[in-house]
């Protein structure tokens, strides 16, 4: 998936559940700061040396959540919420990359994987994917009521996204 997918998935899942979207929209590119590890031969790697390693690994976005609970309940109401945003825009992009081949982790090691392998890495199969989150966002969401840091935001908002998409779409 490319930045601009993950994106449009953090921003869309943030929308749905009227959170704040911009935490959710960072929270959705913070798994692939591993992208530059690339991919070594299989059996060499770990959760630590390879793209797709522990930053892709449901343990995080688990943990954010306790710690986003935890902090609640120390009275810290705002840093929750966007907390729990930055958390499911991370959570967004595991679900995304599951799609693909290659999966996630999910045990002490690189190995054992979880994919649902329902496209071949590749562009049709994401366009299909940015064309199922553009027309969910289009009808379900209303768009009015999107937050970016607190604030409702109005049609301006609207614009901004269909340039976005037609960005990504290019
Ligand atoms: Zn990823």
């Amino acid at each position: 998936m490319t930045a601009g997918t993950h994106v449009l998935a953090g921003i869309l899942v943030a929308a749905f559940l009227k959170l704040p979207v911009l935490p959710a929209a960072v929270g959705s590119l913070i798994p692939d700061v591993d992208i530059g590890k690339g991919l070594p031969p299989p059996y060499r790697r770990t959760l630590f040396n390879s793209h797709r390693g522990i930053t892709h690994h449901p343990a995080v976005p688990l943990l954010l959540v306790f710690v986003a609970f935890f902090l609640k309940t120390k009275g810290f109401c705002d840093i929750y919420i966007y907390l729990i945003s930055f958390t499911v825009g991370y959570a967004s992009h595991l679900i995304l990359d599951v799609l693909n081949p290659l999966g996630i982790p999910y045990g002490f090691s690189y190995y054992p994987r979880f994919s649902l392998k329902l496209m071949k890495s590749g562009k049709l199969g994401e366009i299909f994917v940015i064309l199922f989150l553009v027309s969910t966002l289009l009808v379900f969401v209303n768009v009015k009521e999107f937050r970016i840091l607190g604030f409702s935001f109005d049609d301006k908002f609207l614009f901004w996204i269909k340039k976005f998409v037609e960005e990504v779409s290019k």
